[in-house]
C-alpha cells in the first residue's frame, strides 16, 4: 500500500477539476461499522485496507433532470459522478501504478454506505431527513467513491453546529408517505414510494425529493 499523502490530495483536487463540487478522503476500514451498517446489519465495507474518496455532485433543483431515474442506467447525474470517478481511477493506475476502482452505486452490488462516508470524510453531517447536510450545498448532492490502495491519514472533520436544532423540520411535514412518523426515518416507507414510481413503467422516473427540496440549508 502506498503512504502518500499528495496523491491523495492531488487526487481530491483533480476531482474538483473534473467537476466534483465535493471531495474528501476516508481509511476504508473505517466504514466496516459504520452507523448504517451497524443499524442494518451489512457489512459497512468490502475493504479492510486502502482509502475511499468520496466524490460528491450538488443536485441544483433548477436542473432535475440530474436526478431523471432510468431503468438500467441511473441517473445522469451519477453516471457524470462515475465518469469522474473512472478517470481517477485510470489516473491512479497509470500516473502511479496504484490500484484502484469505481465502487458500484447499489450497496449489494458491492457498493458502501456512501452517505456515512462523506460524514466520516468530514464532508457533512447527517440531517434528520437521512442526508448528508452539506455548507453551501444543503442536503443536495449524491455521492459516489472509489477505493485506491492507498494509506489514508486520518481525515479531518471540522465541529460542525446540528442545523437540524433549532429547525421545525420542514423535511418531516413534507414527507408523502410519513417516513418519520417514529421520530426517525423509516427507510421501507420511502422505499415503498420509489418502488411504486419504479413499478409506474415510466421511462425517465422523477423519484420523490419532498425531503430535500424543503430543507432550507
Ligand atoms: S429541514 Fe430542518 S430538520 Fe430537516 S434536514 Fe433540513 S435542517 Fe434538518
Ligand atoms: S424521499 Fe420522499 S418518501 Fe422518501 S423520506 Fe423523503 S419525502 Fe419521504
Amino acid at each position: 500500500m502506498v503512504d502518500n499523502p499528495e496523491i491523495t490530495r492531488s487526487a481530491l483536487r483533480m476531482a474538483r477539476e473534473r467537476g466534483a463540487d465535493v471531495a474528501g478522503a476516508l481509511p476504508a476500514a473505517t466504514l466496516l461499522d459504520c452507523p448504517s451498517a451497524v443499524a442494518e446489519g451489512w457489512r459497512g465495507a468490502r475493504d479492510e485496507r486502502g482509502t475511499y474518496i468520496v466524490l460528491g455532485l450538488y443536485h441544483d433543483p433548477d436542473k432535475p433532470e440530474l436526478d431523471l431515474w432510468e431503468p438500467g442506467r441511473g441517473t445522469p447525474g451519477d453516471r457524470i459522478l462515475a465518469g469522474i470517478g473512472r478517470d481517477l481511477v485510470h489516473w491512479l493506475r497509470e500516473n502511479h501504478d496504484i490500484s484502484a476502482r469505481l465502487i458500484p452505486y447499489q450497496i449489494e452490488d458491492g457498493g458502501i454506505y456512501l452517505k456515512d462516508a462523506a460524514c466520516l470524510a468530514g464532508i457533512g453531517r447527517m440531517g434528520r431527513n437521512n442526508l448528508v447536510l452539506l455548507p453551501r450545498y444543503g442536503p443536495r448532492v449524491r455521492f459516489r467513491a472509489v477505493w485506491a490502495d492507498l494509506d489514508c491519514p486520518e481525515p479531518d472533520r471540522p465541529e460542525r453546529e446540528d442545523p437540524c436544532r433549532d429547525c421545525p423540520g420542514y423535511c418531516i411535514a413534507a414527507c408523502p408517505m410519513d417516513a418519520y412518523a417514529s421520530g426517525r426515518y423509516d427507510r421501507e416507507r420511502c422505499m415503498a414510494r420509489m418502488n411504486a414510481d419504479k413499478a409506474s413503467g415510466g421511462k425517465r422516473i422523477d423519484h420523490c425529493r419532498a425531503c430535500e427540496l424543503a430543507c432550507r440549508e
